[in-house]
């Protein structure tokens, strides 16, 4: 068979030679080691904690080492991509702190080495399929969808490895006038990949996650080149992957089956093989059990979910290094203030077997990230998500910037800085009592206290409260209060007898507490009455 007459039968117009596309996207000019990385997702509008897991791994390997973080956007197949596809992933991973150096931007692209859409690839695709027929190492495929349902059937009554292979790939040595006629006919071809692989043959391949895996040659003469000249995921990766010069392919491990293929693509079309890093799949614990996180079970699936909770991006990024390498955590006690960059992220360090999310854990992470933040950072922080979520809030703050950072700063600063936000979402409910327009009361003094006694130490405190009263002023008088009403102001004294008080100058503040904030617990009583003022406290301790 003339194979030249074929590629030129096949793909007519398309006049670029593979050489063409080499100079056009030469290799990149980057410092020794520096890795390039890419995000590559279908634009279905849906990303999930999978998704972000990758792209951070991606943009750490890449920002960690001088490199280039792109995105890559895998609309070949249409029924997958929604309209505002491309804009929803940019948006969502910038929101949650990624970054990219290149690629798809909203309405076309920045960087020397696109398109990087593949919907608007053909021409670069076919360049290659075209020499691939050249060297008699692809082939067209005229077979029907029932002609391939029949190929199945009989392997599956055969109990044989079903695919397009061996004896059943019709059409791999079909001669030139065969495929003529069905040109002339007008019928639509797949253009296949002409396997030299035998299933017998076995090797190791050398995983940058997995590290050594057992892997077996493809047989199969897998579809390159859809009907419509566009191509498969395969094909496409291979393509696109040498082209733009990844360095470092991330990608979820359902790909490992398909990797003999990809290895023998790349020698086929000769590439050089960048080096492959199959993330594990994510796991939760449920009851105890590992299980898959879902889409269905799990409302954390989603990326959305972070944004509507108001996790700050910071939170994200530090739990996501927390999940993705198993040292990270040991470096992080070493270095409690180091910025995140500083760590020396790897893929050696990464779950082989599946990393557990864990939202428990993500919020005791938040909780430390936000407790470090300044008063003016969270204060931008829950503007900012209430703006989108909350009007009331936001107006409210936006309204009086002053008194929300001296609420703000209550607790935070010292050596042991207060851990109660872990999203932005909780805020309104945390400083809720600040607000007289907000205030309700959520808690009630314990019924074993007798209410005369609450009474008369709240109109004893309110009797004697003066705004201006330094601290260790205003306790001492609740010592006071405590010892004139029959609760003992000492917490040793009382630990000692109980039974001789009624109780614990503790309480008494708990009355007092209860009475200004309408909760047991709260930030710094004394410091929380500063900023309410005077006139309030009173009207809630008489109220
Ligand atoms: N478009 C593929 C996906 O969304 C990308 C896989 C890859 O990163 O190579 O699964």
């Amino acid at each position: 068979m003339d194979n030249n007459s074929l590629a030129e039968l096949l793909y007519p117009d398309i006049k670029t030679l593979p050489a063409d596309m080499e100079a056009r996207y030469p290799e990149r000019n980057l410092p020794e080691g520096a890795k390039v990385t890419r995000f590559a997702p279908s634009p279905t509008g849906f990303l999930h904690i999978g998704n972000l897991y990758g792209a951070f791994t991606d943009e750490r390997l890449a920002h960690t080492s001088g490199g280039v973080f792109y995105l890559r956007i895998e609309d070949t197949d249409a029924k997958r991509t929604v309209p505002n596809g491309v804009e929803i992933i940019i948006q969502t991973l910038a929101r949650l702190g990624l970054e990219f150096d290149e690629g798809a931007v909203s309405g076309g692209d920045s960087g020397d080495y696109g398109p990087y859409r593949q919907s608007e690839r053909a021409p670069i695709y076919q360049t290659y399929a075209k020499q691939l027929v050249r060297e008699g190492k692809a082939y067209p495929c005229f077979c029907t969808e029932e002609e391939l349902a029949a190929i199945r059937e009989k392997q599956e009554a055969a109990k044989l490895t079903t695919g397009y292979y061996g004896e059943f790939a019709v059409w791999r040595d079909a001669p030139l006038e065969k495929i003529k006629e069905k040109l002339a006919a007008g019928e639509k071809f797949v253009l296949r990949f002409r396997s030299e692989g035998s299933a017998a043959n076995k090797y190791k391949f050398r995983d940058q996650i997995k590290g050594e895996i057992d892997v077996t040659e493809n047989d199969i003469d897998h579809v390159i080149l859809k009907s419509d000249g566009i191509p498969t995921y395969h094909f496409a990766h291979a393509v696109d992957d040498h082209l733009m010069r990844t360095t470092h392919v991330v990608r979820d491990e359902s790909w490992l089956s398909t990797l003999p293929f990809h290895i023998q693509l790349f020698k086929a079309l000769g590439f050089k093989l960048p080096k492959y890093c199959h993330t594990a799949q994510m796991l939760k614990l449920d009851n105890g059990n590992k299980r898959k996180i879902s889409k269905r079970k799990d409302p954390e699936f989603a990326l959305t979910y972070y944004l509507a909770q108001g996790y700050p991006v910071a939170a994200v990024r530090e739990y996501l290094i927390t999940i993705l390498n198993s040292n990270f955590e040991e470096w992080r006690l070493a270095n409690p203030d180091a910025p995140l960059d500083n760590f020396k992220f790897s893929t050696n360090k990464m779950s082989i077997s599946g990393s557990i999310f864990d939202l428990d854990k993500l919020n005791d992470i938040s909780k430390n990230v936000v407790s470090r933040m300044t008063a003016e950072e969270v204060f931008e922080g829950a503007l900012a998500w209430a703006q989108e979520n909350d009007e009331e809030f936001a107006n409210i703050l936006s309204a009086g910037k002053e008194k929300a950072l001296r609420i703000f700063s209550i607790g935070r600063g010292g050596k042991k800085p207060r851990k109660d936000i872990a999203k932005w979402s909780e805020v309104k409910r945390f400083v809720s009592f600040f607000y007289p327009s907000l205030f309700a009361r959520e808690d009630e003094i314990p019924p074993q206290f007798a209410r005369e006694d609450v009474k008369a130490v709240l109109s004893a405190f309110a009797a004697g409260y003066d705004p201006a009263d330094a601290q260790d002023v205003w306790f001492g008088k609740i010592k006071q209060i405590a010892a004139d009403n029959g609760f003992c102001p000492d917490m040793k004294q009382y630990k000692a007898s109980p039974e001789a008080f009624k109780g614990s100058v503790a309480d008494v503040s708990m009355f007092i507490r209860v009475a200004v904030t309408g909760r047991v617990n709260s930030p710094d009583l004394y410091e929380v009455m500063n900023v309410l003022g005077g006139e309030e406290v009173l009207r809630r301790v008489s109220g």
